[in-house]
């Protein structure tokens, strides 16, 4: 994060402008909107400024800046187009430790001005840390869009019952609870549709008749978290991220997808690289349930599909026992991803009628698998951790009737910004793997339809030069 988002209380406190120009009219509206007390030094106004002054909405030094105006305001802008002078302004504000922003110089600023969805209470800043403003005005519109004005009128209603919740539900985690769903029912509506004196009613009822004590009762949501993008998502999944009190997650959820949990859940990793399990299987089946029954809402989110290699039938089963309510939500299983994204269909008239999902996790180094219902013509073979096994994957399926010639997709970090592919045959599979270092997580596709990349090959990301998609790393 290159700026920390924060609002700044500015009610009657003093902020300068410097500058008397168009830009320096807009950074004015802008401070006069937060209520602060405006000083604009500058020998001549804009036909704007001059219609705040004479409305009395601020003061007026009408002359060029003097070192001296720093001294009072606790927020200084400068907009003037002389860039000695914006330098002056920036280097003394800054030696005070006053915030300083001067317009459309980002190396003389202390903070930056976001793009606003002002719905005042609630408001939305969008920044793209200085890298692209017309991207953040661009998000902005879209947001502008599918937040109804009715938002800053439900907050302020809100606003005004926030004591009455709190002497009611003592507990915050109850507190909370009450709070989403009224936010997500009929009061919401009323206030939208502009009766607000119903909603008020309506609330009113809502904290008479509720339980201040409600038993809350566990559920664990076993969510499929898809291949690593997180547009792949399923809206349900999206929709239990963002509810649930806890999340347990391993090292295949990629941390733009871990980004979009709700920010107040409590994260609890359990670890899952190939050979170093933080946590033994067992020990997770019995954390599900230890939490559910301390009443909380259990998200266990999981890489691609839970249900497949993804362990969630054994995570589900000790849950089953005990009677603890669950549900499983399905994902885009990595083969499904990554042969999407790396321009392969899994099945095609021409060149393959069937596909088998494989597991070429090596136990105690051998491959127990059926080779000959593997090696079959017209038929697309996935292994799913196949790494490892690669070398006594080539051998067997040659051994077992493919030709050394059938091609082979590796598909690393698939769906992500980070995605690699590497195609090579049967026969130069081994030395392949040796040669390129691949990072799990690698997905291996063996068949004619790898031939097809070719032509349909679609999704080529560039290694990012920015900070911002390095983040989301794995
Ligand atoms: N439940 C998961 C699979 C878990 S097994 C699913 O449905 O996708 C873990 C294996 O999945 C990895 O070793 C790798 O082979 C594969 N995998 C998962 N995500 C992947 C990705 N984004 N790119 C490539 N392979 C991936």
């Amino acid at each position: 994060m290159d700026f920390l988002p924060i609002f700044f209380n500015l009610k009657q406190k003093p902020s300068l402008v410097v500058g008397g120009g168009k830009v320096a009219a807009r950074k004015v509206s802008l401070l006069l909107k937060a209520q602060s007390a405006v000083t604009v030094v500058a020998p001549k106004l804009s036909r704007e400024l001059v219609e705040w002054l004479e409305e009395g909405k601020l003061t007026h030094m009408a002359r060029d800046f003097a070192d001296a105006d720093i001294e009072k305001p606790v927020l200084v802008i400068a907009a003037t187009n002389n860039k000695d002078v914006n330098k002056r302004v920036s280097e003394l504000a800054q030696a005070r430790g006053i915030p300083v922003n001067v317009v459309d110089d980002p190396a003389l600023c202390s903070f930056i001005t976001p793009s606003i969805i002002d719905r005042s209470p609630v408001q939305i800043a969008v920044s793209t840390g200085g890298a692209s403003p017309v991207l953040a005005r661009m998000i902005r519109t879209k947001l502008e869009g599918c937040i109804p004005a009715g938002y800053g009128r439900l907050a302020a209603l809100v606003a005004g019952f926030r004591e009455k919740v709190k002497a009611k539900f003592t507990n915050v985690d109850q507190r909370r609870a009450f709070w989403e769903a009224i936010l997500d029912s009929s009061v919401a509506d009323q206030v939208f549709s502009g009766h607000e004196d119903e909603a008020a009613e309506e609330l009113q009822k809502a904290i008479d008749a509720a339980d201040p004590n409600p038993k809350f009762k566990g559920e664990v949501y076993l969510v499929g978290a898809g291949p690593g993008d997180p547009d792949l998502l399923t809206f349900r999944a999206l929709r239990l991220m963002q509810s649930c009190d806890v999340m347990v997650y391993d090292r295949l959820v990629s941390p733009a997808i871990r980004e979009l949990v709700r920010r107040d859940a409590e994260l609890i990793y359990v670890g899952k690289a190939r050979d170093k399990h933080t946590m033994q299987q067992e020990n997770i089946n019995e954390l599900l349930v230890r939490l559910a029954k301390e009443g909380k809402r259990v998200l266990r989110l999981k890489g691609g599909d839970p249900f497949i290699f993804g362990r969630g039938g054994e995570e589900i089963e000790l849950l089953a026992q005990q009677g603890i309510p669950f549900q499983v939500v399905p994902g885009i299983t990595a083969a499904a991803g990554c042969a999407s994204y790396a321009g392969i269909p899994l099945t095609h008239r021409d060149y393959s009628q069937a596909c088998v999902f494989v597991t070429g996790h090596l136990k105690d180094g051998s491959v127990d698998l059926n080779w000959p219902a593997l090696a079959q013509p017209n038929q697309t073979v996935v292994f799913y951790m196949g790494l490892h096994g690669a070398p006594t994957l080539c051998k067997e399926m040659i051994a077992h009737g493919m030709p050394p010639s059938t091609p082979v997709a590796l598909v690393q970090k698939g769906t992500t910004p980070e995605q690699k592919t590497i195609i090579a045959t049967l026969d130069t599979l081994e030395e392949t793997v040796k040669n390129h270092q691949f990072q799990p997580p690698t997905l291996i596709i063996v068949g004619e339809v790898v031939s097809l990349k070719e032509k349909l090959d679609w999704f080529n990301p560039k290694e990012p030069q920015g900070k911002a998609i390095k983040a989301g790393k794995w």
